[in-house]
């Protein structure tokens, strides 16, 4: 059985369907009394498993060095996150281990997070840099995530979020941003070390101003933009990534009315982080039947960090966006797998079962697809194909 996702709003599926590839290429997916005859080289029979596209993680920041589970437990007794930070805690501390990580560290510390997502059905994950905030610390975190995809048989697409936070050691925002634009981003076009651009617009963050000054650099370089919009407070962060025509525009839990209108006309993807909502106790929910009813697509990511939401499960997360979000099994299953692909760029080359994408395929031994929704912690991954092997 296969879910080929043959439109937006159904899985497609097919029973006792057959998925063929010829040089890592789908060639034929449908039923297989509608297959052409193959000369198949070598036939796998997965004995009424069923297959889906390969899972797509479109929102990671997996590249870091040390662990915080210590402020878990501080917060766990009651210390609170700002008393955390000033202490040298929270992101302030991952920066200073992720900048003091030789490559060799980043790159076990990383391998041991993206392994886990393998094992779950991922074939594709997205990567940010954003603790390093200095030119020689982010390029060692791009070049640590761009080795990842050479260390495994996984799709690497990786995010430049240099403005991520505000450095430690530089009092003055703007002369951050300027020094982004002009020092930090050439190099990082130049060298082709990322694929997209990102920003974490947010009170705590950069400002909708400075955020523009970025995407307008991106744009000046030929990079796609992604956005972090309106996790904590309405700022317009989705209407600002709409309008920079941003692959994806991340959170959104405060999106209000006519941003998700703007993300909507401008096909932006929402892309939905349960795992932060969640781990950081969040009460407002985003705008799920707001985002449905203007027909904007939505995908769902483990947002993997080591502050708000240390998950590698991405069944976990669509389970979260299920429970927490009141999400449809099939807007789970689209969201991690064709909606996905879309917020990388990658909907002609991935994310469904058809002719010419990627034979990158999840072999789940399920009843049904609702299963990897639905079971909590489990994980029914039979076999994971990345490129027809
Ligand atoms: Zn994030």
């Amino acid at each position: 059985m296969a879910t080929t996702a043959g439109d937006a709003d159904s899985l497609g599926e097919v029973a006792d369907g057959l998925v063929a590839s010829r040089a890592g290429r789908i060639v034929f997916a449908g039923p297989v009394k509608a297959a052409p005859a193959l000369e198949a080289a070598k036939v796998v029979d997965c004995a009424g498993r069923w297959i889906t596209p390969g899972l797509v993680d479109c929102h990671t920041h997996l590249v870091y060095a040390g662990d915080r589970s210590h402020e878990f437990e501080l917060r766990l007794a009651g210390t609170s996150y700002e008393e955390i930070a000033r202490a040298g805690g929270g992101i302030a501390f991952t920066v200073g281990r992720t900048r003091a990580a030789s490559d060799a560290e980043l790159r076990a510390a990383s391998l041991r997070r993206l392994d886990a997502m393998l094992a779950a059905g991922v074939t594709t994950v997205e990567i940010k840099s954003g603790y390093g905030l200095s030119l020689d610390a982010e390029i060692k975190q791009l070049r640590v995530a761009r080795s990842l995809g050479e260390l495994r048989r996984v799709n690497v697409r990786v995010s430049f979020l240099g403005a991520h936070t505000r450095p430690p050691e530089c009092a003055d925002a703007d002369a951050y941003i300027d020094a982004l634009c002009s020092e930090m981003l050439p190099v990082v076009a130049g060298q082709r070390l990322a694929d997209a651009v990102d920003a974490f617009c947010e009170s705590i963050g950069f400002t909708p101003a400075q955020t523009r000054r970025v995407f307008s650099a991106a744009a000046a370089h030929g990079l796609p933009v992604k956005l972090h919009a309106d996790q904590l407070s309405n700022l317009g962060g989705g209407a600002l990534a709409a309008e920079f025509g941003a692959l994806s525009a991340d959170h959104l839990e405060y999106a209000d009315e006519s941003s998700i209108a703007a993300l909507a006309r401008a096909g932006c993807v929402a892309v939905m982080l349960p795992g932060a909502f969640y781990f950081t106790r969040q009460t407002q929910r985003p705008p799920i039947d707001r985002l449905r009813a203007h027909g904007v697509p939505m995908a769902i990511a483990t947002d993997c960090n080591p502050g708000t939401s240390p998950l590698t499960s991405p069944l976990l997360a669509l389970n979260m966006a299920a429970t927490l979000f009141r999400m449809t099994v099939c807007e789970c299953l689209l969201g991690v797998t064709r909606h996905a692909a879309r917020a990388l760029g990658l909907a002609d080359e991935l994310g469904t079962l058809e002719v010419g994408k990627a034979c990158d395929l999840a072999i789940w031994d399920i009843e049904r697809p609702a299963e990897l929704v639905c079971a909590i912690g489990a994980n029914p991954l039979h076999a994971r194909v990345w490129r027809g092997e």
